[in-house]
């Protein structure tokens, strides 16, 4: 077993990776984290009463779920291990702290919830790009190409989704059975 990467737990945004699986590590703790936000997301959304945008991620989460899944599954194959520690938190866009449930609001609106996922597949798909251009590893180097195109193709679903959605006006938190789709 390696050496390095073992000492102290990796940061979320470690690039360069030098191994296979390092990468597949992040690459399965990314899909899992991606996986319970979309489902919090999708809750969020049915407590709102906005059935499309909850469906949308139910699709996402149930996407990204079977992606994590064929990653464990690879590694398997492959004889890697997956480091369970490694970890990979999304983050909200104005700040960078974690997006944890916590951090969102239960009338997040649609508008505010895509922002929040285009946001973190905008960096999930850097944090691939990243280790495409710093990692030495051919192997490694072409799984993370694969991943961050994949990602590339999440960020244009997301766009693709924010624009049906007017932005969030001044108000949004109060309680007051907000209409969603108002002009
Ligand atoms: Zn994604």
């Amino acid at each position: 077993m390696s050496d390095a990467t073992d000492k102290s737990p990796p940061q979320a945004e470690t690039a360069g990776m030098q191994n296979i699986s390092e990468l597949l590590s992040y690459a399965f703790a990314l899909e899992t984290e991606a996986y319970e936000r979309y489902s919090e997301l999708a809750d969020m959304m049915d407590t709102h009463h906005n059935k499309q945008v909850a469906e949308l991620f139910r699709k996402m989460a149930h996407h990204e779920k079977q992606h994590g899944e064929q990653i464990r599954q690879w590694a398997e194959e492959q004889n890697l291990s997956i480091l369970t520690k490694v970890k990979y938190k999304w983050t909200s866009p104005e700040g960078p702290e974690t997006a944890d449930p916590g951090d969102m609001h239960y009338l997040m609106t649609p508008h505010q919830a895509l922002t929040l996922a285009l946001h973190n597949e905008q960096r999930a798909h850097r944090f691939f790009a990243d280790i495409v251009e710093q990692t030495t590893d051919e192997e490694a180097g072409k799984l993370a190409s694969h991943l961050a195109e994949e990602e590339t193709r999440h960020v244009s679903w997301m766009q693709e989704w924010l624009d049906k959605f007017p932005a969030t006006e001044d108000g949004w938190d109060e309680d007051d059975d907000p209409p969603v789709l108002q002009d």
